[in-house]
């Protein structure tokens, strides 16, 4: 089964979402669970928590259906002390904020070196960031997602994402979300039938299905192997709309929230229907 949505807003709490997500015939969503732009939020208040588990409960969203987003200042990776040390206590705080929720995974973006130190030890270093947060939290699961490659973000291929995954101490708290975006961008040709079939075989080569734990489905504004990460309406970027039936298709998909992250959520709710329609009756 199909669990697609949208990342919708929290604006007015958090409660909110559900009920946004709701509103857009979704059966997934995803979150940010303070304001992505800021570094310190104040705790989520326990009516806020309670109302947001009544709504879940409510539309009938269950923790595997809700993929939550942290904040886009977090570099797990920074090779400057103070500047990581921050990232990591923002870090801990959105995976005790997913943990207080009753959610069970957390998006984020790995990291990047910044020029300032090589791709390996900045690998290791989120790595290590990662086993810090779950060492200081329960039940909920880091989440990598994997980049476009733009400026000096990681974790643009699966060997990265892997070389992670093997630094951290617990893999059965750690998982990954493929962006369609971001891996045509990277350099992935998802959009023939060779090359989908090609890349998700790698995936599982190097990575494992076992590991995925959601996805986000974006069109891209720009050409493969660009490194530039820009969103596109389904079916209205370079990757067109096949691979997103193709992938409506693909059992290996199933079970796991599928989250649009594309540029107008005024057409969340057709880019929703149209991807339940595409899926083909056995
Ligand atoms: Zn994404
Ligand atoms: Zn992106």
């Amino acid at each position: 089964m199909k669990y697609i949505g949208a990342h919708v807003s929290a604006a007015g709490g958090i409660q909110n979402a559900p009920v946004n997500a709701n509103a857009i015939g979704a059966k997934a969503f995803g979150v940010f669970t303070k304001n992505q732009r800021q570094w310190v939020a104040k705790p989520l208040e326990k009516d806020e928590i309670l109302a947001f588990r009544k709504n879940c409960e409510k539309y009938g969203y269950k923790p595997f259906q809700i993929l939550p987003h942290d904040s886009y200042l977090i570099n797990l990776g920074h090779p400057d002390n103070a500047a990581l040390n921050k990232s990591r206590k923002a870090f801990i705080d959105e995976m005790q904020r997913c943990e207080a929720l009753g959610l069970d995974r957390l998006n984020f973006h790995p990291g990047s070196h910044l020029k300032l130190t090589d791709e390996e030890t900045c690998l290791k270093t989120i790595a290590e960031s990662v086993n810090i947060a779950l060492g200081k939290s329960r039940g909920v699961m880091a989440v990598i997602e994997n980049t476009a490659g733009q400026g000096t973000n990681l974790g643009y291929n699966f060997e990265q994402i892997r070389f992670i995954i093997d630094y951290i101490e617990d893999k059965e708290r750690a998982g990954v979300c493929i962006d369609t975006a971001h891996a045509y961008s990277a350099g992935y040709d998802i959009k023939s039938e060779a090359g989908y079939e090609n890349t998700f075989v790698e995936f599982d080569r190097i990575i494992g299905f076992s590991y995925l734990k959601g996805m986000h489905i974006n069109d891209s504004k720009k050409e493969p192997g660009s490194r530039v990460d820009r969103h596109e309406l389904i079916g209205k970027g370079t990757l067109g709309e096949d691979v997103f039936v193709r992938l409506m298709n693909d059992v290996r998909f199933d079970g796991i929230p599928i989250i649009l992250e594309t540029p107008d959520q005024t057409k969340w709710k057709e880019e929703i229907a149209f991807l339940y329609g595409a899926i083909r009756e056995l």
